[in-house]
């Protein structure tokens, strides 16, 4: 009997040679500093988890009184029954401290980018994207039926001829903090260039949010600009905020317009409302304890500074995320390997996640690790590179 599909055995042994074979590593422990995997203990240098919120005892008992409350699943989608008061308590605490009109909650984030994209435009639109952006944007994009454009990286001036000659609706959509190489895109210049084209600007913030700006506000707050600048701002709670799903904030006019239209809202499940109580006490901490934000600068910088003596090629980023660029796939796969070997758990990032050619590890810090976490890793990263020819 021959089996359906041939050729995906064969495809397997391309990504594989080509060094671009993904496999996952099975974690026994709570997030944190430190990782258990395969009975090791490892300190972990690649989550997402900035302010070290994911397993903080609070949120962590505020999820539990959340499924006494509530239980655990919500039971439908937000618009038939699933919408409950923590749902909608989180909303309102999303709105004011992003300085929006409203906020909505979406499952992930990959929904709430694939459903406001295709909710805002359609065929006869033209919608705008960074070569970099991540790709649930992308995605989005693409599902939306307009016609897609991408402009060169951060590049408001090659965003203004192409916008010259767009016509219909027409949205400019960017990262705030770009997730695989930690700059920040240049959103002063960006919504100078939309608000002159007639277009709205939607900022993707995952990477900004609860981690930049004096109270956590992100990106936006970084520039210190308005609803009216960026009239789309997308967050994620599964990263800075340390639980999971997602939220659009903007005015009265888009919230409403995404209950109606946005499908990856009116045909999911809503969150457990458990999550939605966990989430309203991580953002609190996360506004209030400024420490985490301070911390997290000092050993970004700390590490560039040991990163630049050891001639590693750090790239421009001011965020928690310190990719160092290795440029071959299989190379930075090896790096990777070694750093384990030594008890650090680093990613290798490697094409089609990012472009070809520029395979790299990206370092992520937590408020959580402490400078000797820096120094060994910096140490550990030395010899690693040394090893890996
Ligand atoms: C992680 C991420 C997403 C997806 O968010 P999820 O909630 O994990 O689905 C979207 N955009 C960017 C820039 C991200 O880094």
């Amino acid at each position: 009997m021959t089996l359906p599909f041939p050729e995906l055995a064969s495809d397997l042994d391309d990504i594989a040679r080509q060094g671009l074979y993904r496999s996952r590593r099975v974690i026994a422990s709570p997030q944190g500093i430190n990782l258990e995997i395969d009975g090791k203990t490892v300190v972990n240098f690649c989550s997402n988890d900035y302010l070290g919120l994911a397993n903080h005892a609070d949120v962590v008992n505020a999820f539990k009184a959340g499924a006494d409350r509530y239980g655990v699943g919500s039971g439908s989608a937000h618009l038939i029954c699933g919408h409950s008061a923590a749902h909608h308590a989180l909303e309102e605490e999303l709105a004011e401290f992003t300085g929006r009109d409203r906020a909505l909650l979406f499952s992930t984030g990959y929904m709430a980018n694939i459903g406001v994209i295709s909710a805002l435009l359609g065929r006869g639109d033209a919608v705008f994207e960074d070569r970099l952006n991540h790709a649930s944007l992308l995605d989005g994009g693409l599902l939306s039926g307009a016609r897609f454009k991408r402009y060169a990286h951060a590049d408001a001036a090659d965003l203004g001829t192409k916008l010259d000659k767009a016509l219909g609706r027409k949205l400019v959509v960017t990262d705030g903090v770009f997730s695989m190489d930690g700059d920040f895109a240049p959103l002063d210049e960006l919504a100078v260039a939309a608000k002159k084209h007639g277009a709205w600007l939607m900022v993707d913030d995952a990477h900004g949010l609860g981690v930049i700006g004096e109270r956590g506000g992100g990106i936006v707050e970084h520039y210190g600009l308005s609803q009216d600048d960026v009239p789309v701002l997308m967050g994620t709670l599964g990263k800075g905020l340390g639980t999971f799903g997602a939220f659009v904030a903007g005015s009265e006019l888009l919230i409403e317009t995404l209950i109606q239209k946005a499908r990856t809202y009116i045909y999911t499940t809503a969150l457990p409302a458990s999550v939605a109580e966990a989430t309203r006490t991580s953002l609190k901490i996360a506004i209030e304890e400024s420490w985490r934000r301070d911390k997290l600068k000092q050993l970004s910088e700390r590490f560039r500074r040991g990163a630049g003596q050891l001639g590693l090629q750090v790239m421009e980023s001011s965020s928690a995320i310190q990719p160092i660029l290795i440029g071959d796939s299989q190379r930075a796969v090896d790096i990777s390997n070694a750093l384990l070997n030594a008890g650090f758990l680093v990613s290798a990032i490697r094409p089609p996640t990012v472009p070809q050619g520029s395979a790299r590890l990206r370092v992520t810090f937590s408020a959580l690790h402490e400078q000797q976490h820096v120094d060994r890793l910096l140490d550990a990263l030395g010899k690693a590179i040394v090893g890996c020819k």
